[in-house]
């Protein structure tokens, strides 16, 4: 499958990682919205959130508790934002389900 985070999942495509487990990666996003910026992802493909089933929803909780870890280790304690784009209109670019991890200035609500 051509999938460009699963490439860097796997290791084939270089990502600056800020975390790592046997189910979850999170690495730096190439082209950061916030002075932090980090894009979590299943190391299991999953397309996006609208592939989410009963059967792989699992990871899902599991990557919020790895958001929460990131968020101790980086010392977010102002605050962060997480964003799952989703298709088309949702603004989704890369067809691997990920969720960003913003923080490091005020992100204003509701967003553009
Ligand atoms: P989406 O637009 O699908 O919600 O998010 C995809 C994100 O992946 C974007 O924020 C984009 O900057 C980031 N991205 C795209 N290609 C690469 C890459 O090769 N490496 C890294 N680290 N991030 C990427
Ligand atoms: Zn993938």
């Amino acid at each position: 499958m051509d999938c460009l985070f699963c490439g860097i999942a796997g290791g084939e495509i270089p990502s600056t990682k800020v975390y790592e487990d046997e189910q979850v990666l999170a690495f730096r996003d190439i082209d950061p919205k916030a002075p932090f910026h980090a894009v979590v992802i299943p190391k299991r493909h999953i397309g996006s959130a609208a592939e989410i089933t009963p059967e792989n929803s699992a990871v899902v909780a599991h990557i919020y508790e790895v958001i929460a870890e990131i968020a101790r280790r980086e010392k977010l304690e102002k605050g962060f934002r997480v964003v799952t784009n989703c298709g088309e209109e949702g603004g989704q670019t890369v067809g691997h389900l990920h969720f960003h991890l913003l923080a490091g200035r005020n992100l204003g609500w509701p967003p553009g």
